[in-house]
């Protein structure tokens, strides 16, 4: 008989699982349920699609039929799976039973909203999925003033969209500066003065303590002040979804996310568990960095660890290794980007960094059309491992935070990184030597002084 794979949830991790199941077996019977009615889309893109820049149906890249008919995968949609019985391997959803040989759990991460007073009144909303953003798109016709709670990637490539629509657009943020846990002050700051640049006003180091209004939102309270807006989006931050992994019993970690093997299998009570695996914003990673788990909860890793989650499900044999979690961003007209520790999260783990930084070009001086490039890199000041990289560039930020991303998966050592690494260059593509070794050099000196 055939293998029984049952994927649960169609986004990055789950699609990317099935499809690769698909590919370590031709004869597994697959199934993905999702309770989302559009599968197979970027959430990424939702800020582009709210503003119109993308179409709706550019973001959505697959429907179900486009599965059946040229992968032979079923995709149930509109499926709350309402209980899944690990003993009987069992899946229960929409009034059916879905028995399985291996199940892929990969129902990614709910949005953090405060518990606040207000925080249930209309046009008030979370960004995660197409409909968040069809909802939004529609609450903004003839909104004039935007509330964003947080200012993290998300909230700033929101804030970025909705001004380009013409909105009045503050941003609430509870730290003092911008991107708080995974950039830099230096970094951010330079974010933060572009944005407001455009006239985004900034509301920092202030929780938000209520959502005022009568049936829709009407004002953000935040540090004793009312904020008027017509439409509040929170984009406070995601938290892993554990309503599955805790029905199966699967052992949570830490970060109160589920712990995985290599292999993106699930453990309950210590032991690996053979037939269940998962993947993508539930899931806690190993650091790259240093040793323990980290959170990833980016696209990029999703699909990753999807593919090693659905080959293994279909008897394959992959593993996923620790990770860096490079990200990048862009804002406005600005590349915010990047990999490993930033000094916060250095400090969290205690550990003790050093930074080299370095301002230069995208393109050689005399090219035309070359941006400001800022690189920053930290370093672990006792054994000189390279553990961390942000860039803030006009251009080209995505391959450099890449290479130094290598760099802290192979456990680099700054000097070494300096003495081995070479860079291809043309003068419309970068400086002869590019400023991530400018940066490297400079972390050299301070890290010998
Ligand atoms: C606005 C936005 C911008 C982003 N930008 C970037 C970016 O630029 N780069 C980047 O790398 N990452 C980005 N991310 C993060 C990235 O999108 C996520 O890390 C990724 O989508 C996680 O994929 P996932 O499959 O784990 O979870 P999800 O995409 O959340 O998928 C979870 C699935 O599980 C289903 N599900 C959950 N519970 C049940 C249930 N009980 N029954 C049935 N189905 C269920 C859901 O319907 C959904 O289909 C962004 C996220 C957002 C929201």
């Amino acid at each position: 008989m055939s293998k029984r794979i049952v994927v649960i949830g169609s986004g990055a991790a789950g699609m990317s699982a099935a499809s690769a199941a698909r590919k370590a077996s031709k004869d597994a019977e697959i199934t993905v349920i999702t309770e989302d009615e559009d599968i197979a889309y970027s959430p990424c893109a939702i800020p582009w699609g709210i503003e119109g820049r993308t179409g709706w149906d550019d973001i959505v890249m697959h429907d179900p039929e486009f599965y059946r008919q040229s992968r032979g995968i079923e995709v149930v949609i509109r499926t709350r799976v309402e209980s899944v019985d690990g003993e009987k391997r069992e899946v229960v959803a929409g009034g059916r039973t879905y028995p399985y040989d291996s199940l892929v759990v990969a129902a990614g991460g709910t949005v953090f909203v405060p518990p606040i007073e207000g925080k249930d009144l209309g046009n008030v909303f979370v960004v995660r999925t197409v409909r968040d953003g069809k909802n939004i798109q529609k609450a903004l016709e003839g909104a004039e003033n935007v509330v964003i709670g947080g200012a993290g990637v998300i909230g700033l490539e929101l804030a970025v969209a909705l001004r380009d629509m013409g909105k009045k657009v503050t941003v609430i943020e509870m730290m003092d500066q911008v991107i708080p846990r995974i950039a830099d002050r230096d970094m951010a700051d330079m974010v933060q003065m572009e944005l407001e640049s455009r006239g985004i006003e900034f509301v920092m180091k202030a929780p938000i303590q209520a959502v005022k209004g009568d049936g829709k939102v009407e004002a953000v309270t935040a540090n004793g002040k009312d904020y008027p807006c017509d439409v509040m989006i929170f984009a406070t931050g995601v938290r892993a979804n554990l309503d599955i992994p805790k029905m199966l019993g699967l052992d949570i970690g830490q970060l109160n996310a589920v712990i995985a093997s290599p292999t993106m299998n699930a453990y309950r009570r210590g032991r690996l568990v053979p037939d269940v695996f998962v993947a993508g914003d539930l899931v806690q990673c190993e650091s790259a960095v240093m040793p323990g788990a980290t959170m990833s909860q980016l696209g990029s890793t999703a699909v990753r660890q999807g593919i090693v989650a659905g080959t293994n499900a279909a008897g394959g044999k992959r593993v996923f290794g620790p990770v860096a979690s490079p990200w990048v961003s862009m804002i406005g007209d600005l590349q915010i980007a990047g990999t490993g520790l930033s000094l916060g999260l250095a400090s969290w783990y205690g550990i003790d960094v050093v930074c080299g930084k370095a301002e230069g070009l995208t393109r050689a001086r005399y090219y035309p059309g070359g941006k400001p490039l800022t690189v920053k890199v930290l370093a672990d000041r006792s054994t000189h491992r390279i553990v961390g990289a942000q860039i803030v560039a006009g251009e080209e930020a995505t391959g450099r935070i890449n290479w130094l991303t290598s760099a802290i998966v192979d456990g680099r050592t700054a000097e070494s990184f300096l003495a081995d690494s070479e860079n291809a260059y043309c003068p419309p593509t970068s400086m002869v030597r590019d400023v991530v070794l400018a940066a490297v050099e400079d972390l050299c000196l301070k890290l010998s002084q």
